[in-house]
């Protein structure tokens, strides 16, 4: 188990690092407290800890990985009384199973990443490791961080179509980064986030997505003209949002590329704590006042979704996932994608339904309305290059109905 602390920073910061050491040692002794005879409690550094049990005999494994998690979890959720107030803090913990012999890297890799999991989805939750070892392979140290593969010229953006689902044209694309490691090869995101996050690294990785999207959107400015798509969206971290200059990098990184502001869409974590975008607010709004867009991402999969739409200057979201794919199927899933669809009509803010992997769920929100739509279905994430020919031919890959022609503003 992977236990990290989620306001360390902010008591650090608010209460000065005396009181941040005895949160550090409070924490310590609920977790040794929580633990059985036989565990191993151990602090990692800083806020990070780790438990070794042991899962005997367990029938159904993930469920006692959710209910061991559960008990860490908690034993640092309930406040220490002998602690100044302001100076709790919840947990975000990742749970590894293995199997008898399993080494003790990967188990604590595995433990981390799904810590990591739980941390995006607004911590103070618990996340599984799921298929250990097979699921992977290999994965990059954790520690190693992001800069020198930058360095290397390691990092790719890949792109993905936003689609009007009306219409059937595109009007943005959103950057996703890969790394071509030169072990490992193509590297998809969950393989490499946690061990940039904890790097500290995430500010230097978002910094490079938002200066490579913005010259490969001008790129196809100059490439197709009013072909080009119409906007790129970028996703940014939490480490990143609460930056204090934060507007200033948008904005520069726009004026690099040439681009006007309405160009560019940040996504945001929609799990990320609304405490932690507190500072970030006012900088948000600064960006939508120059016409940069805001979108929420992910909506629906954290916890405070609907607080998050009225704090935060938002001009967009996205229907996470979970819900397109279920809302053939389940009605609770298709009340989710109504409500955030009319939602959406009735504030006046773009909506995408993500993760379409069908046509009939296209065809089904164009019944409700949701006006964009993003996924397998519509077009794989691919290389700027790819796309190029894409939005010059004018149609993604598997839409057989829909004609697809670049939006045209
Ligand atoms: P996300 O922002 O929700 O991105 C969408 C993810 O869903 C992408 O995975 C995409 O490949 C995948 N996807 C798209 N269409 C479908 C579909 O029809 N079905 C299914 N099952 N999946 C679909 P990817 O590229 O692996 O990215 C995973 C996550 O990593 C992203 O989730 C985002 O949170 C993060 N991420 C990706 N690129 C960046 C980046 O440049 N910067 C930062 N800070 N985070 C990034
Ligand atoms: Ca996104
Ligand atoms: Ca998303």
């Amino acid at each position: 188990m992977f236990v990290d602390l989620d306001r360390m920073k902010q008591v650090n910061d608010t209460l000065g690092h005396n009181v941040g050491d005895r949160l550090i040692v409070s924490s310590a002794h609920r977790l040794t407290a929580a633990a059985t005879e036989g565990d191993l409690v151990a602090r990692l550094g800083g806020d990070e800890f780790a438990v070794l049990t042991r899962v005997a005999g367990a029938r159904r494994p993930d469920l006692s990985a959710v209910a061991l998690g559960e008990r860490f979890r908690q034993a640092i959720a309930t406040p220490d009384p002998a602690l100044p107030s302001g100076a709790h803090s919840v947990a975000s913990v990742g749970v590894a199973i293995g199997a008898p012999g399993a080494d003790a890297e990967t188990l604590l890799r595995e433990a981390d990443l799904a810590m990591y999991r739980a941390k995006q989805a607004g911590g103070d939750k618990v996340r599984i490791a799921v298929d250990i070892g097979a699921r992977l392979g290999p994965r990059p140290a954790s520690g190693e961080g992001i800069v020198p593969a930058i360095e290397r010229g390691e990092l790719r953006l890949f792109y993905q179509p936003i689609i009007g689902v009306n219409d059937g044209r595109v009007w943005s694309v959103e950057a996703l980064v890969r790394w071509q490691h030169p072990q490992h090869g193509l590297l998809t995101p969950d393989r490499f986030l946690s061990g940039v996050h904890r790097a500290r690294q995430l500010p230097a990785l978002d910094r490079w997505v938002l200066d490579r999207a913005c010259a490969d959107l001008a790129a196809w400015d100059a490439a197709l003209g009013e072909q080009a798509p119409r906007a790129v969206n970028v996703n940014l971290t939490v480490e990143t949002l609460s930056a204090p200059d934060l507007a200033g990098q948008v904005l520069a990184a726009l004026r690099r590329a040439g681009l006007a502001p309405d160009r560019l869409r940040v996504e945001l974590p929609e799990s990320a704590d609304l405490a932690q975008l507190q500072d970030a607010v006012r900088q948000l709004r600064e960006l939508r006042d120059q016409g940069v867009g805001i979108v929420l991402d992910d909506m629906g999969a954290g916890s405070a979704t609907l607080r998050h739409l009225s704090v935060l200057p938002v001009t967009g979201l996205k229907i996470d996932r979970s819900f397109v794919a279920r809302m053939l199927d389940s009605r609770n899933d298709d009340a989710v994608v109504r409500l955030l669809g009319d939602l959406g009509r009735s504030v006046g803010i773009d909506v995408t339904a993500e993760g379409v992997e069908s046509e009939d769920q296209l065809d089904w929100l164009r019944q409700l309305m949701v006006p964009y739509a993003q996924g397998y279905h519509l077009g794989m994430p691919a290389p700027a290059d790819h796309l190029t020919a894409l939005l010059r031919t004018g149609r993604p890959r598997g839409v057989a109905r829909v004609p697809i022609a670049p939006h045209v503003p």
